[in-house]
Formats: structure tokens, sequence, C-alpha cells
């Protein structure tokens, strides 16, 4: 059985999807009982089609520390 931490582990592969059947389901159904696991796998799909659309603008920088700096201030829903 899936736990919130395998969640956390697996959602950015969840997501791509990248993981066999079986583990997808397995991830599936403790999402459907977890609201928490829920929002945050909301979350991160949210933080990655605000990735996908800053990139363009950052192809010619290569100041990927402050991308960084970036992303970590939208996963923590800062202004
Ligand atoms: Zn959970």
């Amino acid at each position: 059985m899936f736990e919130c931490k395998d969640i956390a582990e697996e959602a950015s592969n969840y997501l791509d999807g990248d993981l066999p059947l079986g583990k997808r389901i397995g991830l599936f159904l403790h999402i459907v009982i977890c609201s928490c696991c829920r929002e945050y796998l909301q979350q991160i799909k949210q933080t990655i089609s605000t990735v996908a659309t800053i990139k363009p603008q950052e192809q010619h920088s290569t100041d990927t520390q402050a991308l960084a700096e970036k992303l970590r201030a939208i996963s923590k829903g800062e202004p």
C-alpha cells in the first residue's frame, strides 16, 4: 500500500507517465483516498505548467541559480 512519502517520491514520475502500471494504480488508489496528496499532485502539475511557460524566456540565460530560486518561490506559493 502506498503512503504519502511514496507519493512525494514518485509524483514527478507519475505525472510524466514513467511508472509501471502496477505502481500507477497504487498511487492512483492512494490519491483517491488522500486529499493531501491530491492537492500535492495538483501543485506539482501547476508548477510544471508554470515552468513550461517560463522556460522560453530563460533560454538565453545561463543563470540556473536564479531559475532555481524562482522555482522554489513558486513551489512555496510565494508571489
Ligand atoms: Zn497521502
